[in-house]
Order: structure tokens, then C-alpha cells, then sequence
């Protein structure tokens, strides 16, 4: 790794083998600690050689599964299985994860906006520009676990950018391997976000959005964990007596346009008419938004504007204008694994 590209330093050895854990130690003269450093978790586990992994969590920090799969493997997985190296943050942007909040409290940097980032910025674009330029150049292939935040639920969701020079077709490999219930093939990812600095250092990648709403939801860590073990195995990480868990029997393969994102016309009370993962039909009710202080207002009913599946819905109750209610995509393919 060329850290003369960064300011921050690490208090682990990246090439060392098994397991280690520490800081990275962030450059930040705050209030709480003028002359420390801000940490940010990161492990690494390597055994013998093969490819390198990035994981990361907490990329967001109000979406909390991410962080749960990624400090429950740290803890579970033993390194003598490994083939390769994993590089693992379960909490990227550290002090949004302590503040549990979606963006930074010290700079309010959303973390998935800030890239390529900047070594001499904030705390948020500082650790973008490491990413970008320190650590994914060393890696073969990187998973972001996202989900919904405090803003909204998921359904359990995997999605690759498109755009790379020779990346793309291991990105999608990548997504069938992990084999979430819905994979969503984007042709764009914004400049700002993980993806995109992916993209730009051409290494497979894919993101997640697994449930969300503040929680942690034990279900969707778990299909995550079977993924993740998914995603070893194709890239070949594992030696022969790792369990691998067989694929679910049945991915949809989605897309998401303008007519998929139903945005809210007023505030409001939404009471929603569907959850993440069941079927939605052009025309019919996605929900109701009431006026809380004009009771007497009549409610205004939001519905589908096209057919598909529903994505994701708002986790708020009172709403605003412009807010994202919910999401649909529609179906391009379904596989079904006999
Ligand atoms: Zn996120």
C-alpha cells in the first residue's frame, strides 16, 4: 500500500498474516481530542496468498447490518480457512456510526458522496481519498454494506455500477455469487459515492441494501453472512472445509427508473401499503399521506406508477416534501436454481 498518498496511518501491519485489528488513526484536531487522532476500526485477516477483499460497513452510520455482519465475522471466522486477505472497516465513517447518524457529526460529510475525497479535507473526505487511493488499488474485488438507515427499509438488494474498463463483468459475477433475493445492474453510479471510485481504480464491486429503519435486522445479516461466503468461494478465499451455503432458489434480476421513485408532494403522516418485497402494480395504492395539524384535510392517496417490486419504504412517519416514499423496480429476469 503507497501511504504517501495519505495522512493517515494505521496502528496494524496491512501484510501481516492471521488476524489483526486497530485503528486507522485519522489526522483531526476537534474539540474532544485536540492532539489525538480520530480512529476508525479496521481489521485485516490474511492467510498464504490470493486475492485481497475489501469489506466495508458503516459507510452510513444509522444502518447497522453492515457492521453487525462484519464484526461478527472478525470474530467467527478463523483466518486458517482464508486463502488471500481481507481488509475489513466495519465502520467507516466512525464518528457518523458513533453518532449514529447517517452523515459525520464533525464535518457533515456523507461518506458515499464524498469520493474521490481530499487528503488535506474534513474527516469524511480524508478517509474517501484514502480508500480511493491507498486501499483500493490493492484490492481484487469490494463489498459495501449498506441498508436503509434511519430514512427507510429494504428489501435485501445487491447492486452493481456499471462503467469500468474491464470491471463490470466481475461485478456482476460477483452479484450472482453473493445471490441477494433482488440484484439491481445500475449504468451509472454518482461521482460521489464508493462505487463510482471503484469504477475510476476498475475493481469489481458491488453494494448492498439489506432492511434497515434503524435496526439491526437479524435475518438479513445472516443472508448477507451466506453471501459473503458466496463471494469467497467464486473468488477463491477458502480452503475446502468452509461450508459454502447453497444459493437461494429464487433471484430477481431489477431495474429502477424515474417512475420507480415516488417522492412526496407535501408533509405528512404516510401510512404505508406495502412493504419491501411484495408486488407492486401501476395505479394502485402505495400508501395514504394524512395531514396531522388540518385533521379535516382530506388524505391525499400516493400510488404505483408502474408495475414491479417494492424496494424500499420510507421508515419516517411524518414525511416532508420532496421525501422518497418508496421505491419500486421493475422485473427484467428471474432465476430460479432447481
Ligand atoms: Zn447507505
Amino acid at each position: 500500500m503507497d501511504w504517501t498518498k495519505t495522512n493517515i496511518s494505521a496502528t496494524i501491519d496491512f501484510n501481516a498474516q492471521g488476524r489483526q485489528i486497530g485503528d486507522l488513526r485519522v489526522p483531526w484536531s476537534g474539540n474532544e481530542q485536540p492532539l489525538g487522532y480520530l480512529p476508525v476500526p479496521v481489521a485485516v485477516l490474511k492467510n498464504g496468498t490470493g486475492p485481497t477483499l475489501l469489506l466495508a460497513g458503516g459507510t452510513h452510520g444509522d444502518e447497522y447490518e453492515g457492521p453487525a455482519l462484519l464484526l461478527h465475522t472478525l470474530h467467527s471466522f478463523d483466518p486458517v480457512h482464508l486463502r488471500g486477505r481481507i481488509i475489513m472497516f466495519p465502520a467507516l465513517n466512525a464518528p457518523a456510526v458513533a453518532a449514529r447518524s447517517r452523515c459525520s457529526p464533525l464535518d457533515d460529510g456523507n461518506l458515499n458522496r464524498a469520493f474521490p475525497g481530499d487528503g488535506s479535507g474534513g474527516p469524511t473526505r480524508m478517509i474517501a481519498q484514502f480508500i480511493e487511493d491507498v486501499v483500493l488499488p490493492e484490492c481484487d474485488a469490494a463489498i459495501d454494506f449498506h441498508s436503509g438507515g434511519n430514512a427507510c427499509v429494504f428489501a435485501s438488494l445487491a447492486m452493481v455500477y456499471l462503467g469500468a474498463v474491464t470491471a463490470d463483468e466481475k461485478s456482476l459475477a460477483l452479484a450472482e455469487a453473493f445471490n441477494a433475493p433482488y440484484t439491481w445492474a445500475a449504468e451509472f453510479a454518482e461521482q460521489g459515492t464508493f462505487n463510482a471510485a471503484a469504477i475510476r481504480k476498475d475493481v469489481p464491486m458491488i453494494a448492498t441494501e439489506l432492511g434497515g429503519g434503524g435496526n439491526v435486522n437479524p435475518h438479513m445479516v445472516q443472508l448477507a453472512s451466506d453471501g459473503l461466503l458466496r463471494v469467497m468461494h467464486y473468488l477463491g478465499m477458502l480452503d475446502g472445509s468452509v461450508d459454502v451455503p447453497e444459493p437461494g432458489n429464487r433471484t430477481v434480476d431489477i431495474d429502477v427508473n424515474m417512475n420507480g421513485k415516488i417522492y412526496s408532494d407535501r408533509q405528512g403522516l404516510f401510512l404505508p401499503a406495502a412493504s419491501p418485497g411484495q408486488p407492486a402494480k401501476a395505479g394502485e395504492t402505495a400508501g395514504t399521506l394524512y395531514s396531522v395539524p388540518e385533521p379535516e384535510r382530506d388524505p391525499s392517496i400516493v400510488c404505483f406508477l408502474e408495475d414491479g417490486i417494492v424496494l424500499s419504504v420510507v421508515n419516517r412517519g411524518i414525511v416532508s416534501r420532496g421525501e422518497l416514499l418508496v421505491m419500486t423496480g421493475k422485473t427484467t429476469a428471474t432465476a430460479c436454481d432447481d
